[in-house]
């Protein structure tokens, strides 16, 4: 991990709409993020093994409905649909955004 990876973290962050959350980053950076796409990818144990079981589904209509940050490294999303352990890094999502 690069010195700037361990130093990045999130200076603001709100719901855009029902279903985007913006961020913006310690580096400068501004992203939108569309929350059906990260749970869509959530690389969270449960999901992993649903998926490798081809039996991984989600809804379209899930929403977010709470962000929590976990230490200084990633924000934890709670989904409309009960799903509450995608730990989302900040360096990950920072790539994707
Ligand atoms: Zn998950």
């Amino acid at each position: 991990m690069s010195e700037q990876e361990r130093e990045l973290g999130v200076v603001r962050i709100w719901q855009e709409d029902a279903v985007h959350l913006g961020v913006v980053w310690t580096d400068g950076k501004q992203s939108s993020f569309d929350t059906r796409l990260l749970r869509q990818l959530c690389p969270c144990a449960v999901c992993e093994a649903d998926r490798q079981a081809g039996r991984f589904v989600v809804g379209d209509d899930v929403v977010p409905l709470r962000v929590q940050s976990v230490g200084n490294y990633a924000m934890k999303i709670v989904f409309s649909d009960g799903h509450d352990t995608g730990i989302f890094e900040y360096a990950w999502l920072h790539e994707r955004g």
